[in-house]
């Protein structure tokens, strides 16, 4: 059976979510995701991140962007930090839709660091539960509303 979920995001500026860029690329390819993602947006530069080479000092040789030593001259590399590897999600960045949304979304969280609070809206407008991701801990929620005077 068919179920239309959108989940609405709370970002945490002081723990701003994050991916691997070898995460990302092992999401896209193997997942099963909904029909709206960021996933599809962010493996675009998880890609031009890994094709991406560096040259080496002595003899200028391309090596891939996480070899540890020149593949002509065997030289040492300045390795590219792991936090090269990061792909940042700005809040822009978060979209989440589709069939079952709610359990593919699931499936992803382990991959995410950071902080993120992520809301279940089924297809007839109601919040039906929620999850706080922090750093690919995913812990579920309830939803409570409350009212804050204006
Ligand atoms: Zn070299």
């Amino acid at each position: 059976m068919s179920y239309g979920v959108t989940v609405k995001f709370k970002y945490s500026k002081d723990k701003q979510p994050w991916m691997d860029v070898n995460d990302v690329v092992k999401i896209h390819d193997t997942f099963d995701l909904p029909e709206s993602n960021f996933v599809y947006e962010v493996y675009k530069e998880a890609m031009a991140r890994i094709t991406t080479k560096v040259a080496c000092s002595k003899c200028k040789t391309k090596n891939d962007a996480d070899a540890k030593h020149c593949k002509n001259c065997g030289g040492a590399l300045n390795p590219i930090t792991s936090s090269s590897n990061r792909i940042d999600l700005p809040e822009n960045r978060l979209w989440w839709s589709g069939n079952h949304a709610s359990d593919s979304f699931e499936s992803v969280a382990p991959f995410i660091h950071g902080r993120l609070e992520a809301f279940f809206v089924g297809e007839d407008g109601e919040v039906f539960g929620g999850a706080i991701i922090e750093d690919g801990k995913y812990i579920k929620c309830s939803v409570e509303m409350t009212l804050v005077p204006e």
